[in-house]
């Protein structure tokens, strides 16, 4: 029988809640094909939970201050460190949601995935129109073009996965292993998932729900992976 092995890091300590939950052992295989994950037809479903580590309001880091009240502004879920900014947040929504866009779009900027249109095809141009809709980064070619994706954002949402998971599964630094879980079994039957334009490979579609509810806690893992290629599990 082989050794469980599971990969050291925070976020499964977490999310198992006891190492001993993990019914995944150790692989020695090259990685199987994923499937990605369908979305909602319902826009509120479609959109990406909040993803950064730190409160929409002040900056700080999430958990230091206990649970993170989520905010939910139209559809769009966000997180705040304690009740003292989600009161700020509050009295102050658009000014707040204009900032953590601003914040947003730096952040998700070098990982979408073209350079070209999701409406037309045609190349995107030196200056695109940015926006967030749902925590996801769009980039249009001026305001009609913004203004199309938002009467359908869901189509848009599903287009932009896919172009995701093309770019970057070739150079996906963890496809062996789930955030959530460790190890990807042969036996397992993976999803590619993708939160705030970045690809996430997870072992089954229970992993896929907990990332998808909570991607600040797993999203770190994912960016660290794909900054140190060379620590990728070799078949
Ligand atoms: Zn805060
Ligand atoms: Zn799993």
């Amino acid at each position: 029988m082989k050794r469980r092995v599971l990969w050291a890091c925070p976020a499964i300590c977490v999310s198992l809640g006891g190492i001993g939950a993990c019914s995944h052992g150790s692989r020695d295989i090259a990685s199987p094909p994923a499937t990605p994950v369908r979305r909602a037809a319902d826009p509120a479903a479609s959109m990406d939970s909040y993803y950064l580590s730190t409160c929409a309001v002040c900056g700080g880091m999430l958990g230091t201050k206990g649970e993170s009240p989520e905010l939910i502004q139209e559809g769009r879920r966000l997180r705040v460190c304690c009740d003292a900014c989600a009161q700020a947040f509050n009295r102050a929504p658009a000014a707040n949601i204009e900032r953590i866009d601003a914040v947003m779009i730096l952040d998700q900027r070098p990982h979408y995935p073209l350079k070209v249109s999701l409406v037309s095809g045609d190349p995107l141009g030196p200056n695109p129109e940015d926006f967030i809709w749902g925590n996801r980064l769009f980039r249009a070619s001026g305001w009609a073009e913004r203004d199309l994706i938002l009467d359908d954002p869901v189509r848009y949402v599903r287009l932009l996965d896919q172009a995701v998971i093309a770019a970057q599964s070739p150079t996906y630094g963890m496809p062996d292993k789930c955030p959530v879980q460790g190890d990807i079994l042969p036996t397992d039957e993976p999803f590619d998932i993708v939160v705030a334009n970045r690809m996430i490979r997870v072992c089954c579609g229970r992993c896929a729900r907990v990332v998808q509810a909570r991607p600040y806690q797993y999203l770190g893992m994912v960016d660290y992976a794909n900054r140190h290629p060379r620590s990728r599990v070799q078949p």
